[in-house]
């Protein structure tokens, strides 16, 4: 029988990165895996957590992020459709563009999807310009190919030449760093 090329049956292979800068930022983290999971997308990598200055604008509280590995078989939309519940189910409240948040979620990779569509981007049309996301990328997916530039995520990291984060340790045991 055919293959359905439309059908999305498959697991694919996730990047998402999480970030935090609000309240108890650990638990917002936390509350953010453990509801990944109980929706069916299965983390199978953690990065440490990187504490990081605020990005865009600067008057707000340092953010921790993380970048995960998942496996799942949400297509694209759906997936960033849960994403959503999950921030909401963990807190998150109505802010302005680069405000302060207690969790949000990015799709970075999507196995080698590339997709652009105004609710969606994928790759995440920013992570190579963000150390945050590159530096906990490089350990959890030091195989990845970005399928826009060809380059690995160590390349990406090298070219970019920022290194504002400072690793916090993983999840469990993170120190706070920033305060
Ligand atoms: P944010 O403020 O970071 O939660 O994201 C705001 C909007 O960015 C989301 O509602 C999405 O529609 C859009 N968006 C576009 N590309 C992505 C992506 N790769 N991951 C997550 N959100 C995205």
């Amino acid at each position: 029988m055919e293959e359905n090329k439309e059908t999305n049956s498959h697991i694919h292979a996730v990047y998402l990165a999480l970030g935090t800068n609000v309240g108890d930022r650990k638990s917002h983290l936390l509350c953010a895996l453990k509801t990944l999971e109980k929706k069916g997308v299965r983390v199978v990598l953690r990065s440490n957590l990187y504490a990081s200055k605020a990005y865009g604008y600067a008057e707000q509280d340092d953010f921790y992020n993380m970048v995960v590995g998942v496996l799942t078989d949400l297509p694209p939309f759906s997936l960033l459709k849960t994403l959503k519940e999950v921030e909401r189910e963990c807190g998150r409240c109505p802010t302005f563009h680069w405000g302060p948040r207690e969790i949000d979620i990015d799709i970075i990779l999507y196995g080698n999807l590339v997709l652009s569509d105004v609710d969606l981007t994928v790759p995440h049309p920013d992570f190579r310009n963000r150390d945050f996301v590159l530096r906990p990328l490089m350990e959890v997916g030091q195989m990845i190919v970005d399928p826009i530039t060809g380059r690995t995520i160590e390349d990406l990291y090298r070219l970019l030449g920022k290194d504002t984060c400072v690793n916090a340790g993983s999840l469990d045991t993170a120190e706070e760093v920033s305060e």
